[in-house]
């Protein structure tokens, strides 16, 4: 384990806000934290873990330690002849296991090639692309409980996977540390291609998992903008879910408008059309903008302070609200 002061946050963090962490660790190994914790018990201090930092907004400078694992194996548990149970550590890159799970014929994780992060983030908030998401592949989660000092398994019922949500966005939030994931990983040949953008493929005699992946890799670039060029978190907010009476009154004012079915007489409305509604692409507040290609994401366009970044997203908050009566709820996660 490395501790590290005033670590300089700026290219941990896919926003590139340029904040610096007073107590910044790096955990190689999972066995270290108990050690760990010891010591930042004895200072009352409550830890934020950073995994590729694309789904966070830093505000300030955290005065809170930072904890990072440089964790990386990935290593099949169980065979079975249908699928097999496969453990990644928290600190491998998502998309490196999405590419070593094509590489090693297994279908389900594809249709999430190139979602940046790491696999420790996956679970929190239940990362989804392309009609899946990660809870449907995940057997149990491995987590170093904080307040009761110990490694816990979770299974996935006990993970309570939602939409852009789980355990560890609501009652274990801030006091689990996901040290490992073990996947149930499909080996029976299955595309899904219900997404829109994939129907394409439908009819490719070339379907294959590479050609999958090679396919959501373009859609993708065109839809979002590259953090490598332009600081953003991706979506900023989350797609908002309204009963369906609330639709019914909406649609009498606004008869395009997009909606999936969702269970309980709920309907899911692309937050991305409300805010392009407001004519606000290419809106700009300082140095945060909203990115030009795609309403749903916030960019930083050089410079931009955390709370630059957040009163953009209050005063498109404000809007929104204002012409549908929705409130949008932020998907990044706010320091
Ligand atoms: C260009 C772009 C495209 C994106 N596309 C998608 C997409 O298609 N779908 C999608 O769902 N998301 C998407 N995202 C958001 C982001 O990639 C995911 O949320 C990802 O899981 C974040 O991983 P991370 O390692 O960067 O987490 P961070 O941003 O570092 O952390 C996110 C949260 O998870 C917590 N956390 C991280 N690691 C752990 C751990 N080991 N244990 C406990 N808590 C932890 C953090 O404390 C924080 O609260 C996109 C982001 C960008 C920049």
């Amino acid at each position: 384990m490395q501790h590290i002061n005033n670590q300089d946050l700026t290219h941990l963090n896919t926003f590139h806000i340029e904040v610096k962490a007073k107590d910044f660790y790096i955990v190689e190994n999972e066995s270290e934290l108990p050690r760990l914790f010891h010591e930042l018990k004895k200072h009352n201090a409550k830890p934020l873990i950073l995994g590729g930092g694309s789904n966070i907004l830093f505000t300030d400078n955290p005065q809170i330690p930072i904890i990072q694992f440089i964790t990386k194996r990935i290593k099949i548990l169980e065979k079975y002849p249908d699928y097999d149970l496969v453990q990644a550590e928290a600190g491998i890159k998502w998309d490196d296991l999405v590419r070593w799970s094509v590489e090693n014929n297994y279908y389900g994780l594809v249709n999430l090639s190139y979602i940046p992060g790491t696999v420790g983030a996956a679970p929190v908030q239940n990362i989804g692309a392309y009609g899946q998401e990660a809870g449907n592949f995940i057997h149990s989660v491995k987590i170093y409980n904080i307040e009761q000092q110990r490694f816990q398994t979770l299974s996935q019922e006990q993970c309570s996977f939602g939409y852009r949500s789980s355990i560890f966005k609501t009652s274990l939030k801030g006091k689990a540390i996901i040290t490992s994931v073990i996947f149930r990983l499909p080996k029976q040949k299955h595309f899904d291609l219900s997404y829109k953008d994939l129907r394409i493929l439908q009819d490719s005699p070339l379907l294959s998992l590479w050609l999958l992946r090679l396919t959501i890799g373009k859609i993708r670039m065109s839809k979002l903008p590259d953090p490598s060029i332009i600081g953003n978190a991706g979506s900023f907010f989350k797609n908002p879910i309204i009963p369906t009476d609330q639709l019914s009154a909406l649609q009498q004012r606004f008869p395009q408008i997009p909606h999936y079915q969702m269970p309980r007489q709920k309907v899911k409305i692309p937050a991305g059309w409300l805010i392009d509604q407001l004519g606000l692409k290419g809106y700009r507040h300082g140095n945060a903008g909203v990115y030009e290609n795609n309403a749903l994401v916030l960019v930083n366009h050089g410079n931009a302070t955390g709370e630059e970044i957040l009163e953009l997203a209050k005063i498109i908050q404000d809007k929104v609200k204002e012409k549908f009566d929705i409130l949008l709820e932020p998907e990044v996660n706010i320091i």
